[in-house]
């Protein structure tokens, strides 16, 4: 292939990178690296890594090392160098790109989506360039990648751009080592690529000169177009528009989720939203992920976007396709960009499934025929006073590996329930996959299977065994159940710990938080506020929120006036439901409910006991007579931290700190050996709080530094008592910031070391990773498991 000529004295040696090397320009980059260093030698992808054979003098290849280190291209990211001297012959006075090598199972990573680079940008507006306004421009530093990847080497041939043969021009950019679109996979031009269509309701294609402006014309006048995208369809609508926004609500039956927006730009976004440095950082990394910011109090967008949360999610363009549509003249300034699905099913990724779930959502489609492979949804990030946390990880950070501190076996991690991910494990990495949604949906559960399938054949690789949740009724438990694996049941919480210790190469025990929605327990109730003693394999719960009653089971945490029921009598007893005794607001329900629920209770029929965290959140929202039904998860969570927020003064941190040096309290008692954190000393404390006339605001801040302090005093208990100074927070309630912010200041001025969520979610998103951690390392240790072969 490529070659170029040099002289030297050789010294050979054979070098492996591994880690996302493939498709992000690194062979190009190793080429001309080797030409400025006057190597000789050959380089080629193979399913370790890149193999470099590079012969010369000790200096240079010293120096060749060094700037493999620390020039590689902006997309690669190197897990590790190995170097040793080669036995082979290697070519002297040229260095040659040799084809690709497909060998055994594959260490090599796949790189992320990335959203248009700098360089084609200008190209994209430039008038005078070949690619002046073209949706599909991209070139090694930017572009598809997973979304187009049917399995590795990854090379054009295996991927959805197959089927376009490169024209001449850009063939000849393909195959020059100088060209900054030297083996871009994705290449392509308006003579030879992808094109967009337009087309009606029924899927007609309608003739157009510009599909585009079609579009931004029909945005304009409030229409609801699907917009084929990245990784799958969008719903747009205009966000300035209330009754385009309401309109799409009602089509998708979304009818307060918030939805997430699109700007042309940074200085748009300043004008809905509060930005902080590192806010704009994260719009604007590779990754383009979907920020949630503070919303502006007025602002030119409809109320109904993120209805009772200050919070919005917004992103910028991230495909040369988004730019175009906003330069034109006629595109409102934002748009709501929300997944092209009915709610609760994955997003359509081809046209045909576009056309036959969403023409009765949308007005038009914007449709292209460039292949998705795999489905990937936004990815859904909030900066952090530390870090940045990840909401939802999915375009832009998928399918990256994760080092994790200890080999293992090859292992499948099956996750939970809602949230769902899954994760593949061998050795020193861990490949999660992206978002996949919650599989009691049968489209999801497909979804579900064939990403699983997919991302093995990708990765060539074959598990050994498999881990799920003790839960037995999860589908990903039925799914785990069905292999002929030996089989690794882990609780739910104690994967939640082992994520975030094995994200941060934690091997000694340490105490983990984990303030969660639900989990089942070992002891067969549904746990979820718990401080556990964790090591890798093993746990002991220390501690938990007393327990609530859960009226009607799972229908309790999507109608929180049941929590607030359950609430009142396992703090007051039968006097508690007394209709005298209900807040105003608990007071509407209606008097058969209430002798209902008395009665369940009472007998605890279908009332199963709970330490969730997240049921509480909900018994606070319905007492304080903000949320009695949701319509998604985690919403009067939500709400409530939004009221909070409002309350909370600007030395609260430090208030809540001096108040736990200062002040004894007695939030808990020893029961059974276990400390338990008394859930009912904050239900007195709401309906006090009521009773005095204190508006829902306060006693909402109330509540959360309440519940900061409780916890933060067990934890200081458990420590004297283990010794350990390593603390880890993980759980979906800890998406709650104050919580978050709270319980890590604190914490910290305990001499505490707290650890989160780093580049995986703390919610259920990172369960499957917790499970190939635990399952992997139970297995290599000989630990027993359920056997599902026969
Ligand atoms: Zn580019
Ligand atoms: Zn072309
Ligand atoms: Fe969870």
């Amino acid at each position: 292939m490529q070659s170029l000529n040099i002289k030297h004295n050789s010294n050979g040696v054979e070098i492996l990178v591994r880690g996302t090397v493939q498709g992000v320009g690194f062979r190009p980059f190793i080429y001309n690296l080797a030409s400025r260093l006057t190597i000789s030698g050959t380089v080629t992808n193979t399913s370790e890594g890149v193999v470099i054979f590079a012969a010369a003098t000790e200096n240079n290849l010293k120096l060749f090392l060094q700037a493999i280190k620390e020039q590689a291209p902006p997309l690669a990211k190197i897990t590790s160098i190995e170097s040793k001297s080669s036995n082979t012959s290697i070519p002297e006075q040229t260095f040659s790109i040799l084809p690709s090598v497909t060998t055994g199972f594959s260490e090599a990573a796949i790189p992320p989506d990335i959203s248009v680079c700098q360089d084609c940008m200008h190209e994209l507006e430039n008038p005078a360039d070949r690619r002046y306004q073209y949706p599909f421009t991209n070139c090694t530093n930017c572009g598809p990648r997973f979304s187009i990847v049917k399995t590795i080497p990854y090379d054009r041939p295996k991927t959805s751009m197959q089927v376009f043969p490169m024209c001449v021009q850009c063939s000849k950019e393909y195959h020059d080592p100088a060209n900054r679109r030297f083996h871009a996979q994705p290449n392509a031009c308006p003579d030879c690529g992808p094109t967009v269509s337009f087309h009606n309701r029924a899927g007609d294609r309608l003739e157009s000169q510009d599909p585009i402006a079609e579009t931004a014309l029909l945005l304009a006048s409030g229409k609801i177009v699907a917009i084929k995208g990245l990784g799958g369809y969008h719903l747009a609508v205009d966000a300035y528009s209330e009754d385009a926004v309401s309109q799409l609500r009602e089509r998708k039956q979304r009818p307060e989720k918030p939805l997430a927006i699109m700007a042309a730009d940074i200085c748009q976004i300043q004008e809905y939203c509060h930005l902080s440095t590192d806010d704009v950082k994260l719009l604007t990394s590779p990754e383009h992920p979907i920020v949630l910011l503070k919303k502006k109090a007025k602002t030119k967008l409809a109320h109904n976007l993120a209805p009772n949360i200050d919070e919005l999610g917004v992103m910028l363009p991230y495909t040369p396709l988004h730019h175009v549509l906003f330069q034109h003249p006629d595109c409102p300034e934002a748009l709501v960009m929300t997944s092209g699905n009915m709610s609760g099913t994955p997003i359509c990724t081809t046209n045909e499934e576009a056309l036959s779930r969403l023409s009765t959502i949308c007005d038009n489609f914007l449709m292209h025929n460039r292949g998705i492979v795999t489905r990937v949804d936004d990815s859904v990030v909030k900066a952090n006073s530390t870090n940045s946390l990840i909401f939802r990880r999915a375009r832009g950070y998928v399918p990256a590996p994760i080092e994790i501190p200890l080999s293992i076996p090859q292992s499948l991690g099956c996750g939970g329930g809602l949230k769902s991910t899954f994760s593949l494990g061998r050795r020193h990495t861990v490949c999660t996959s992206q978002h996949i949604g919650d599989l009691d949906n049968l489209e999801s559960f497909e979804f579900y299977q064939e990403s699983i399938e997919h991302l093995q054949r990708v990765l060539r690789l074959e598990p050994e065994l498999v881990v799920c949740d003790l839960h037995p009724d999860y589908m990903s438990s039925h799914y785990a159940d069905k292999l002929a694996l030996p089989l690794y049941r882990v609780q739910h919480h104690h994967a939640h710990a082992v994520a975030v210790m094995a994200e941060h190469a934690l091997e000694d025990p340490v105490l983990s938080i984990i303030l969660d929605g639900t989990g089942l327990g070992e002891d067969g109730t549904i746990w979820g506020g718990e401080i556990l003693r964790t090591d890798l394999t093993s746990f002991e719960r220390l501690s938990h929120l007393s327990h609530l009653q859960l009226p009607g089971g799972d229908l309790a945490a999507t109608q929180p006036w049941r929590m607030g029921l359950s609430a009142l009598f396992s703090t007051f007893g039968e006097e508690g439901l007394h209709t005298s005794n209900l807040t105003r607001e608990l007071g509407d329900i209606s008097k058969e409910n209430l002798t209902v629920i008395s009665a369940m209770l009472n007998n605890g029929f279908n009332s199963p006991l709970s330490s969730s965290c997240g049921r509480l959140f909900d018994a606070i929202a319905s007492l304080l007579g903000l949320r009695q039904v949701i319509s998604y998860e985690g919403q009067a969570a939500m709400e409530l931290e939004t009221l909070a927020r409002r309350k909370l003064n600007s030395s609260w941190l430090e208030d809540t700190v001096l108040n736990i040096k200062t002040n004894d309290a007695q939030f808990c008692s020893k029961v059974g050996g276990k400390w338990e954190i008394d859930s009912t000393q904050f239900i007195k404390m709401v309906v006090d709080g009521a009773k005095r006339g204190n508006p829902p605001a306060k006693i909402a801040a109330d509540f959360h530094i309440m519940l900061i302090e409780s916890i933060a005093r067990v934890t200081e208990k458990l420590t004297e008592q283990t010794g350990i100074k390593q603390v880890v927070l993980a759980g979906g309630c800890l998406q709650n910031s104050i919580l978050l912010e709270g319980l890590t200041h604190v914490l910290n001025h305990l001499n505490l070391k707290v650890f989160t969520g780093k580049s995986l979610p703390i919610n259920d998103g990172a369960i499957s990773f917790g499970q190939v951690v635990i399952g992997g390392l139970r297995h290599v240790s000989g630990n027993s498991h359920e056997s599902n072969s026969s």
